[in-house]
């Protein structure tokens, strides 16, 4: 991977991962001309440590699946293979590392902005960005001015993009699942078949 230019980071517990998230990724492609979206699959979130979550294989399987046939979409086991706590910012340093001179955009929901100063050392975190590479959703409440005093300079690194806005969620889709509810085409057909096979998310 040396010599790339621009790298969009989109860490998430992918859940199931879903059309949300690969419109997310694939419009921020698209926008921020990215040489290569890196899927950065979290093995234990600090923030949801509370939650129950699929297997580290099943979730890998699915989200193998669901960019199966992209070349500008990538697995990171990173967050993955060095232990716990997995803190954004640790992700974003030790790309860096992997990938000198590569230009790093952190890709994320507007509801993962609205949290951001709940992240550990969120300036530090995002000193180590080149630029947060924001999705606005419906009902986000994005407050950058209490951002800015926060974070001095957040403003200037936050780029908005736009994608179709798809309302689901990975929890909507477990819930879907367990109530028998359809899902199919929340995802990718791949990561149905997956579901399906191992009878994921039914309990
Ligand atoms: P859960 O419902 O379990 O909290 P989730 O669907 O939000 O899961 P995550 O893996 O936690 O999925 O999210 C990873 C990233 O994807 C976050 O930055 C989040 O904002 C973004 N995201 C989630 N759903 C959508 C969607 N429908 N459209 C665009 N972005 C999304």
């Amino acid at each position: 991977m040396v010599g790339l230019m621009r790298l969009g980071i989109f860490g998430g517990t992918f859940d199931p991962p879903h059309i949300g998230h690969l419109l997310l990724a694939g419009e921020a492609q698209e926008q921020f001309q990215l040489d290569l979206v890196l899927w950065v699959l979290t093995f234990k979130p600090p923030h949801k440590s509370g939650q129950i979550i699929s297997s580290i294989q099943d979730r890998l399987d699915m989200v193998m699946a669901a960019i199966n046939g992209n070349r500008n979409f990538e697995l990171s086991r990173i967050d993955i293979d060095r232990p716990a706590p997995h803190y954004a910012i640790d992700t974003v340093r030790l790309l860096g590392k992997e990938n000198p001179g590569a230009e790093l955009i952190y890709l994320m929901g507007g509801d993962s902005l609205e949290n951001l100063l709940k992240w550990y050392q969120p300036a530090e975190f995002v000193r180590g960005c080149h630029a947060l590479g924001v999705m606005r959703r419906p009902g986000n409440r994005i407050d950058l001015t209490g951002l800015e005093s926060q974070i001095p300079g957040i403003t200037h690194k936050i780029r908005f993009f736009d994608s179709p806005l798809v309302d689901i969620s990975a929890s909507q889709i477990r819930d879907r699942i367990r109530e028998g509810r359809p899902y199919r085409y929340f995802v990718h057909p791949g990561v149905f078949d997956i579901i399906q096979d191992r009878q994921l998310y039914c309990g």
